[in-house]
């Protein structure tokens, strides 16, 4: 189809998808480009609010100014820096595991990491809702393909009994699902891994800094750290930063450097990013209060929205509000901007059809203030 037919029947759809940009500055209100009225942000993923932390900053600058603005190759060529090490023992340490690997961000670990564990006479048993770059890695692997419905334990039984195989089989999940706040049934999961001999890949990305004793996640809050072979997770959402990395055995490591195509052949991660995890990192162990308070302020809101009649449930700091149809999720982002909140709307086909939402990503950014006024506004232009 050429560009500008498929363009004109997306937006006819409601599909469309456009770039709205942002002044997002360090200690001054969002706004809209092109508009002074602020805006309170309800769609990040910096949950901590680490991307404007002073010291993680610091720690940025430091980097930057002391080791330049890039590595200059990738890991294998010259790129290979004391500073990657650095990062990498200490999310290692973090996630509880021998080693890690960066990876220039979570899109390239899964859709990289994964055709390097299975390939075509291979299974990878898959959630429903897993993101993109996990459904773009198992594409790219040649292996076969099977999904389970979500978080559907029963389910992933049948369906390993049915198609386990004889070759290699992976199962991929996300601990904390980015789209409805919903967490993975991991207990069970590493259960039906270990009955049917599978490896077992857990993407944290929304999880990360936020849950278990040490804030490093969900395989760590549910105990499960020995049992998950690989544990993947951005440094972009909860750790403020960007980039990100694959935790496990050495094993595993040394055949991903050695396998992983989108780690090879790809530069490696700058210095002021490095030192900003880095920074990031050191918060969360200083500052363990910081995961606490954002569950308090996600009661919160979870409590205003009940006020305006809204019964909705979470178990974490990614509140869905399901609308159904994109048209309308669309109107009330709209509507919620008008206010002076900006929500995105989430449509297929990042969702399944008829499940459009409001998706509200409760932040450090937030007061209490913010999240009241922002229930009361979703109260006035629903029922509208
Ligand atoms: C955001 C996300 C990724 C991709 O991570 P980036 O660092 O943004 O590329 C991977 N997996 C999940 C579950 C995500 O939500």
């Amino acid at each position: 189809m050429d560009p500008l037919s498929w363009l004109e029947q997306r937006k006819a759809d409601g599909l469309l998808r456009k770039l709205h940009p942002l002044q997002r500055q360090v200690g001054q209100p969002l706004a809209a480009v092109h508009s002074a009225a602020p805006l309170i942000d309800f769609s990040s993923n910096d949950y901590l609010a680490l991307s404007h932390h002073p010291r993680v900053i610091e720690s940025g600058v430091r980097y930057l100014k002391q080791y330049g603005a890039g590595a200059g190759a990738a890991r294998l060529m010259s790129g290979d820096c004391d500073y990657h090490h650095e990062l990498e023992r200490a999310i290692a340490g973090y996630k509880g595991k021998a080693s890690a690997l960066l990876f220039g961000n979570g899109y390239m670990a899964n859709s990289g990491m994964i055709p390097a564990l299975v390939g075509r006479h291979d299974v990878i048993f898959s959630d429903r809702l897993n993101h993109a770059s996990i459904v773009d890695g198992c594409k790219l692997s040649g292996a076969t393909v099977v999904r389970f419905r979500h978080n559907d334990t029963e389910h992933l039984q049948e369906l390993l009994q049915a198609r386990r195989g004889t070759g290699r089989a992976l199962i991929v999940v996300e601990s904390l699902y980015s789209m409805d706040g919903d967490r993975a049934p991991l207990v069970a999961i590493v259960r039906l891994k270990k009955m049917f001999d599978c490896v077992l890949l857990v993407d944290e990305a929304h999880a990360t800094g936020l849950f278990g004793q040490t804030g490093s996640g969900l395989v760590e809050e549910e105990g499960v750290t020995d049992d998950v072979e690989l544990v993947m997770g951005t440094f972009g959402k909860g750790l403020g930063s960007y980039g990100a990395y694959v935790a496990a055995d050495q094993v595993w490591i040394d055949y991903l450097l050695n396998r992983a195509r989108s780690f090879i052949y790809s530069t490696a991660l700058p210095p002021g990013v490095i030192g900003a995890s880095l920074g990031a990192l050191q918060v969360i162990r200083e500052e363990p209060w910081l995961a606490d308070r954002l569950k308090e302020k996600t009661r919160t809101f979870i409590t205003c929205l009940s006020e305006q009649g809204f019964q909705l449930h979470s178990d974490s700091q990614i509140v869905p509000l399901m609308i159904g149809a994109s048209d309308v999720a669309m109107g009330m982002a709209g509507a919620l901007q008008d206010r002076g909140f900006h929500v995105t709307a989430v449509r297929p086909p990042t969702v399944p059809e008829h499940t459009a939402r409001l998706r509200f990503s409760v932040t450090l950014h937030h007061t209490d203030d913010d999240l009241r006024r922002l229930a009361e506004a979703v109260g006035a232009v629903h029922s509208r």
